[in-house]
């Protein structure tokens, strides 16, 4: 009986010890934003231990560190990040960071003539540029380098791995194009809680209207609540969207406002938009949450 006692004791340390060793020889790699954390998961698979800080609903224009956060980002082998001030009150650590290990901003290697720069946004860009799936194919080019230039063993499973996720996010791209298209251009609008939809408006040719600005820093106010009221009564827009990392309320304001006027408009399904779904759903992957975007606009305004 001791016997066994000690070879399961004896059995259970070494099972322990080898997970211990086995999880420390991967690679670390922490990235914010849900999106970021997708691209990461197909192209590294299983070749490193791949953290997502921001889980489903959390707004990324808000987000604060935690002390939990700053552990995982001192243990990170590499940080990614959106960047375009879209993680704005993080971006002090980042630069503490990048004095230690390598800190990329994604979206780093996008041609400064492909952003937009819309006049209220202070003299930022708009950092939304996962929604131009085009521009998120060069985003998936920068974790793919990054990933290769931490752990170049593995680059050929890199390399494998990202050649088949540009191409599903190529087949992906034609795919929005074609079912905006089947929405009748006269009722192409689309109405959002923030303004995360331009990159989306200006690619596949919609038309997009956010009650709150560009960050969600700010509130929509009285007057903006009135200026849309007016294009979606004007316009006769059907539906409007709530989205998942943003408050509901203020667009149940609008649908109040709206509804006074004698239009009567129609809550649609909650879009995904600065983060993901649940992590065990469809919509918890970048390809999944944009699918369900799109379904859920055209069911919404082809009514
Ligand atoms: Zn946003």
């Amino acid at each position: 009986m001791k016997t066994l006692k000690l070879f399961i004791l004896l059995f259970s340390i070494g099972l322990l010890l080898s997970c211990n060793t086995q999880t420390k020889e991967k690679p670390i790699v922490v990235s914010t934003i849900g999106m970021i954390h997708s691209m990461v998961e197909e192209i590294a698979g299983n070749k490193v231990t791949a953290i997502g800080l921001m889980g489903p609903g959390i707004d990324p224009h808000l987000y604060k560190a935690s002390a939990g956060d700053i552990k995982t980002l001192t243990e990170a082998d590499l940080i990614l990040y959106n960047g375009l001030h879209l993680e704005s009150k993080l971006i002090d650590i980042f630069e503490k960071m990048s004095k230690k290990k390598p800190t990329k901003a994604v979206t780093s290697s996008i041609p400064k003539t492909n952003l937009l720069k819309p006049t209220e946004y202070d003299g930022f860009y708009d950092p939304h540029v996962w929604f131009d799936v085009s521009l998120w194919q060069l985003a998936a080019k920068e974790v793919f380098d990054a990933l290769v230039s931490l752990d170049p063993k593995n680059k050929l499973t890199y390399e494998l791995n990202h050649q088949d996720y540009q191409q599903k996010l190529a087949n992906l791209d034609r795919w929005i194009q074609l079912e905006i298209n089947t929405i009748p251009p006269n009722q192409r609008l689309l109405v959002t809680a923030h303004d995360a939809f331009g990159y989306f408006g200006k690619k596949y040719n919609i038309q997009v209207v956010g009650l709150q600005g560009i960050s969600t820093t700010s509130e929509a106010g009285t007057k903006d609540i009135q200026h849309v009221t007016n294009i979606i009564i004007q316009n006769k827009v059907p539906t409007i969207f709530i989205e998942s990392s943003v408050p509901v309320r203020q667009i149940e304001a609008l649908k109040a406002a709206v509804n006074a006027r004698g239009w009567n408009v129609e809550i649609g399904e909650e879009l995904f938009t600065d983060a993901m779904g649940d992590s065990d759903t469809i919509e918890g992957t970048y390809i999944g949450m944009i699918k369900h975007n799109v379904k859920s606009i055209v069911f919404g305004l082809k009514k």
